[in-house]
């Protein structure tokens, strides 16, 4: 890790420390059978020792989770990222895609609501975090080729959700 990856992943060690673990019931709450797999996979593991094939394993478990299992599992998923910070590694990958809104996704009602809904359990300091996971993706020419406006728009978007989080 560079040292800006370093501080970046103080910070949201920092910010994301003391969030509730989810029960299981409430990590992937969807009926389906794929979301009761999801869950059944990541409800062994605090935050902390969800281990790198899990997370390698499931690239596309954050947008199915709970507003608070997204609160709690998505510090592993940036973590992982900073040890992993390529563009176009794919749970990195991913995980962008979950974090970022696109223009597409602000012009339908029901998406939006429920990205907004998505960052309730954040505080102040945990979306100061995540911003500065991304400022660092926008700082590299690399990312900022591969995801263009989905990252330059996309990242104040993210913001804007969360301040918006409540009215969804
Ligand atoms: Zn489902």
């Amino acid at each position: 890790m560079t040292p800006e990856q370093s501080h970046v992943a103080d910070l949201i060690r920092t910010a994301f420390t003391g969030v509730p673990r989810p029960p299981a019931g409430n990590i992937a709450p969807h009926a389906c059978k794929d979301c009761a797999a999801l869950s059944a996979v990541l409800a062994p593991y605090t935050v902390e020792a969800l281990p790198d094939a899990v997370i390698e394993a499931e690239i596309n478990a954050l947008c199915h989770l709970s507003p608070e299992a997204f609160a709690y599992y998505l510090p592993a998923y940036l973590l992982y990222g900073l040890r992993h910070f390529i563009y176009h590694h794919l749970p990195t990958e991913m995980a962008l895609y979950t974090l970022l809104p696109r223009a597409e996704d602000e012009a339908n009602e029901e998406v939006a609501d429920r990205m907004r809904s998505r960052l309730r359990g954040f505080t102040a300091g945990q979306i100061q975090a995540v911003d500065a996971y991304l400022r660092l993706a926008e700082a590299d020419p690399a990312f900022r080729r591969y995801y263009g406006t989905q990252l330059t728009d996309g990242r104040p978007r993210l913001l804007r959700f969360w301040e918006e989080r409540w009215s969804a």
